[in-house]
C-alpha cells in the first residue's frame, strides 16, 4: 500500500475511495521505442546447443550427460536403455493383444441365453 498511491492521502483514505480519486489521474505512460524494444531483444537470440559425440556409438548428446541413444557415460554402460525398451515393447504388447481380446469378447455374438419359461 504503501508507495501505491502519492501523498498524505493514502494514509487517511480508505483503499477504494482512494482508487477512485487517484487512478483515473495515474496513466502508465512508459513508452518504448522501436530502438528500445530492438536493444531488449538482441540478447534474446537462440543459441546452437553444444554437443558431443558418444564414445561408444558415435551418436550426438549433451556433454557431461549419459548418451541417450546407447545409455554410456565416460566410456562404460550406465543404463541399459535396450533392457527397458524391450520390457516397455512387451508391456505395450501385451496391453494391446488385451484391449483386442476384451474388444473381440464384446463385438462377439452373445451367447444365446437358456429359455426361461414364465411362471403362470
Ligand atoms: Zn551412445
Amino acid at each position: 500500500m504503501e508507495g501505491a498511491y502519492p501523498g498524505a492521502l493514502s494514509f487517511c483514505l480508505p483503499k477504494p475511495v482512494l482508487s477512485a480519486i487517484v487512478a483515473p489521474i495515474m496513466v502508465n505512460h512508459m513508452r518504448h521505442t522501436r530502438a528500445h524494444t530492438a536493444n531488449r531483444r538482441s540478447h534474446h537470440a537462440l543459441k546452437t546447443p553444444m554437443l558431443a559425440v558418444c564414445s561408444n556409438c558415435g551418436a550426438m548428446h549433451k556433454p557431461h550427460h549419459m548418451c541417450l541413444e546407447c545409455g554410456f557415460y565416460k566410456g562404460r554402460q550406465v543404463m541399459d536403455l535396450k533392457a527397458q525398451k524391450d520390457k516397455r515393447d512387451a508391456r505395450m504388447q501385451a496391453k494391446k493383444e488385451a484391449v483386442r481380446a476384451q474388444m473381440s469378447a464384446v463385438n462377439a455374438p452373445a451367447p444365446e441365453a437358456p429359455a426361461v419359461e414364465e411362471k403362470k
